[in-house]
């Protein structure tokens, strides 16, 4: 198929012209990750007649390929927050997610998900899936061993702390490994089984039915080969994920990170959703955004190390969370970065076996000289500069957090290579530049009603998750945990809306 018959398929065609419908149902779902799933769940728990539809052969999408870190907080803490001695106001996670998420941020979603957020974390327990209560205080992604809680963001650094007291909020089910993604999809799957759902695996939702007056009310599906047609009687669900797999989409709006990043997600991230959102009048925005990750992290030890641009300027806190030292770096030249580190810290393996020694030298002269990058005498003065400050732990430039701050001085001294274009993630071997996903979509209430290009709402349109842009907005400020947590959390708001919605009749 061309690409142009692959992306006219993606449209609405009017509810009138279809004869006869194959199936009736309250309410439609289009994909079966953490969006749809948790959609579809509330919808029938609200007592809703309801079909879901997943484009792979079970369920999972990107969700069941994550960590299941969910971003959690705020109402004095959830459970395990409580449980551990942890303390988070609502207010105090609001500070934190304005701060992180700036102009971008939605004030209303970052409210609304905030005051829900410990009580979601209740529900994934209800679900079946286990947290143990447990801390790990390390800077790190993901536990590899059991531990439920940690630090998934900026929290920790200066300049967040300014604004708001630092609390572990990644919370991710119990198991050594990284497997919380699975864990959680088999509960959910479970619980949606058990709710009555009507699932329909390898079936790919291909246009949404539309009345005269606007109203989504359907949708023409791929099954075995033909085309199969579904009434919905309340409403129709998007949440079919991103758009990252999608090299013209991902050439269109973010082609610089289309040039030099790896897609990270499952293969059906095609952007169906938003391409059918979009059909239906839908507005998109956010979609020059998408989260990048880094490979500086761990280990946590080079965080003494400095990080320079082919200026020989430092250009961040090197202990930001890996998503904003992943946006910083993609703002400099050539997305060209090293890492000066002195003897004292060069010794992790990894780094050893992953990235290239660009120089190796006694004095910072010497590593000037041997990697013939910088301007003459750049790297010196931004060493003499940082050693002099460092002494009494501080970093007036970019506040790294004093913990993380010592002079440059055990000789020798190492530059080790990380820019994008030398970069492979040790999860997925091969790659090159930072891993990425999608953080632009429709744009919705938090009830998940799509809002129109006109600025209304779409009658009978939910959409929820990667589809959509949810709660975060940028790599500089993302922590993770915040898009399966955005996902279940509006997918659980948006399938209640649908379910709720009796005008469609
Ligand atoms: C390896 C990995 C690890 C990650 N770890 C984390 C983490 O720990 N915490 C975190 O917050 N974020 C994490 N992320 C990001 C996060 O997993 C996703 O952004 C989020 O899960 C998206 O949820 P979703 O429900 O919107 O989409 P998905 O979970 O991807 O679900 C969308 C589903 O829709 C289906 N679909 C697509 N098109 C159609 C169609 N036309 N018809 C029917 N079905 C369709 C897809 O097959 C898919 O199953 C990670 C991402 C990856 C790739």
């Amino acid at each position: 198929m061309s690409n142009n018959e692959e992306n006219n398929r993606f449209t609405i065609q009017s509810f009138k012209s279809v004869e006869c419908f194959d199936v009736s149902a309250d309410v439609l779902v289009c994909g079966f990750g953490g969006a749809g799933g948790s959609a579809a769940l509330e919808a029938a728990l609200a007592g809703a007649e309801v079909v879901l539809f997943e484009r792979a052969s079970g369920s999972g999408g990107s969700t069941g390929m994550s960590s299941c870190e969910m971003y959690l907080g705020g109402s004095g803490g959830t459970a395990l927050q409580k449980e551990l001695g942890y303390e988070d106001s609502t207010e105090n996670m609001i500070s934190y997610l304005e701060m992180a998420l700036e102009e971008r941020g939605d004030p209303e979603k970052i409210r609304t998900y905030v005051e829900g957020a410990a009580d979601h974390y209740d529900w994934a327990v209800s679900l079946g899936v286990t947290y143990k209560p447990a801390v790990m205080l390390e800077r790190d992604v993901v536990p590899l061993t059991d531990e439920s809680l940690l630090f998934t963001g900026n929290e920790r650094t200066e300049i967040f702390k300014r604004k708001a007291d630092p609390v572990p909020r990644g919370h991710v089910p119990s198991h050594e490994g990284d497997f919380g993604g699975r864990i959680f999809m088999d509960a959910l799957t479970d619980a949606v089984e058990k709710a009555g759902v009507d699932i329909h695996y390898d079936s790919r939702v291909i246009r949404l039915l539309v009345k005269a007056d606007g109203r989504v009310a359907g949708v023409v599906a791929r099954e075995d080969n033909k085309e199969v047609f579904y009434e919905a009687r309340r409403g129709v669900v998007l949440a079919s994920g991103g758009f990252i797999m999608n090299k013209e989409m991902t050439a269109k709006y973010i082609p610089e990170i289309h040039s030099w990043a790896t897609p990270y997600g499952n293969p059906f991230d095609m952007g169906d959703g938003i391409r059918l959102g979009m059909a239906a009048g839908g507005s998109v925005i956010n979609m020059d955004q998408a989260f990048l990750s880094f490979p500086l992290y761990p280990p946590a030890k080079l965080t003494n190390g400095i990080m320079v641009n082919l200026q020989g300027d430092r250009f961040v806190n090197e202990d930001a969370y890996l998503a904003r030292l992943g946006h910083y770096s993609s703002l400099q030249d050539e997305q060209r970065t090293y890492l000066l580190v002195d003897q004292d810290d060069y010794d992790h393996p990894m780094y050893i076996e992953r990235l290239d020694v660009v120089a190796v030298g006694d004095t910072i002269e010497e590593i000037e000289r041997e990697s013939g990058l910088f301007p003459d005498g750049a790297l010196q003065e931004t060493v003499a500069f940082y050693n002099k400050f460092a002494e009494t732990s501080q970093d007036p430039k970019f506040h790294k957090s004093p913990e993380w701050i010592k002079p440059l001085k055990a000789k020798p001294f190492a530059l080790l290579d990380l820019s994008f274009e030398n970069q492979t993630a040790v999860i997925m071997p091969g790659t090159t530049g930072p891993l990425t996903f999608s953080l632009g979509g429709l744009d919705t209430l938090p009830s998940g009603e799509v809002i129109s290009v006109s600025g209304s709402v779409i009658p009978g349109l939910y959409a929820a998750g990667r589809v959509t842009a949810g709660l975060p907005r940028t790599s500089k400020g993302y922590a993770s945990g915040m898009s399966v947590g955005d996902a279940t959390f509006f997918g659980r708001l948006a399938g209640k809306s649908a379910a709720a919605n009796a005008g469609q009749v």
